[in-house]
């Protein structure tokens, strides 16, 4: 019957732009498209294709390929020579690898759909299709995003809903035109700091993952639509204090910081919770670091002419953060507080969420003590 299809396009002459053979049981892809070059769009999904012709390479001047619901079990090489292939849609295979090379002749895809498939890691050559604006892989088994992944500037929709990814690379705020972003029902357990940096994204769903809480600055963004259900989130319940000790001022002095203590707690599901102070002994380099940072900000000639001799020592203190009370850096000692927030009104969010909690780093005690009554001390469970 595929046969008399193609019989019936051929007729139509060489300059055939469209072919649809969906739902055909069609087992072999047939080999007779070369004589279709001027073939445009190509729809072979719902059959039973395990691997394509190597004669599809004839097709430059594809711009759509569908070969949604077959066989495959890789993205096939073949297709790095569909170099004008707009939009691939691989979804509902058993695809476990790329080919590889294939995305090399890629150059022009727009938009790839690799739903339902079996991927357990995407290649690092995935960066180099530098025009993808859509990707979506949802209900694949992914751990890892690439931080390959992240070069893909043009990228504005990314769905990675149902897999298992455990964390997002810090170098997704390269990803500046991101305006939805799908990682619902994964094992995510925080968003990085850099994650505030995009500015334009509008809609992330996050809902069952394992978040706490959003990282330092997470209610600047400008999100038109937030879903977050199914997260472990602190939530606003303070319990009462069981004891002070080992509470010091953090001063610059030879002591230890204390490496624990409790203060104000967070319920989470009625169960109590204890304060921590991330850090164990790193207290003279942290002293030496805050004093390095606090006077190149200061803007100090005799450190800012030294630390161009140092490289070494930009690199250490280049990860410092800012306390959220007065403002100092600091480098690898801090509190971790939590502020809770009301989603903006003109934010769709899931139901019954009130409250948002957000992470806030805190540099001394000093600081914790002036801060705001919406301020709590986080706890680990
Ligand atoms: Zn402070």
């Amino acid at each position: 019957m595929v046969e008399r299809l193609l019989i019936k396009a051929l007729q139509g002459g060489e300059n055939t732009k469209i072919m649809t053979f969906t739902g055909k049981k069609i087992k072999k892809m047939p080999s007779t498209l070369e004589k279709l070059p001027a073939l445009k769009t190509l729809d072979l999904q719902n059959n039973l294709i395990p691997e394509v012709c190597p004669e599809i390479r004839t097709l430059t001047q594809l711009t759509s390929l569908n070969l949604g619901n077959n066989l495959l079990e890789a993205v096939p090489e073949e297709l790095k020579y569909l170099v004008s292939l707009r939009k691939l849609h691989l979804f509902g295979n058993r695809i476990c690898r790329f080919a590889s090379g294939v995305c090399d002749g890629l150059q022009n895809l727009i938009l790839l759909n690799l739903n339902n498939n079996q991927l357990t890691w995407l290649p690092q050559e995935i960066g180099r299709l530098k025009s993808l604006v859509y990707m979506s892989i949802n209900h694949n088994q992914l751990a890892i995003i690439p931080t390959e992944l992240c070069s893909l500037l043009n990228l504005v929709e990314l769905q990675l809903n149902y897999n298992q990814v455990i964390y997002i690379p810090e170098e997704i705020k390269f990803l500046k035109d991101l305006q939805k972003l799908l990682l619902a029902r994964n094992n995510i357990k925080a968003l990085p700091n850099t994650f505030c940096d995009l500015e334009n994204l509008r809609i992330l769903d996050i809902a069952g993952n394992l978040i706490q809480m959003f990282p330092p600055g997470f209610q600047n963004l400008k999100l038109r639509e937030f879903y977050c259900e199914g997260n472990p989130l602190l939530l606003k319940r303070p319990v009462i204090t069981t004891h002070h000790k080992d509470i010091w001022s953090l001063q610059i002095s030879g002591r230890l910081w204390p490496t624990s203590w409790t203060t104000q707690h967070l319920s989470k599901q009625n169960r109590k919770v204890k304060c921590a102070v991330k850090g164990k002994c790193h207290t003279k380099n942290e002293l030496t670091s805050r004093f390095v940072m606090d006077q190149l900000e200061e803007k100090n000639p005799l450190l800012m002419n030294a630390i161009d001799s140092y490289p070494q020592v930009r690199d250490i203190i280049s990860p410092g953060k800012k306390c959220a009370i007065c403002g100092k850096p600091f480098l690898t000692i801090w509190l971790e507080c939590v502020q809770f927030i009301h989603p903006s009104k003109n934010c769709k969010v899931s139901r019954n969420l009130q409250l948002v909690p957000v992470q806030i780093l805190i540099c001394s005690y000093r600081c914790f003590m002036q801060r705001s009554p919406n301020v709590f001390g986080v706890a680990d469970a």
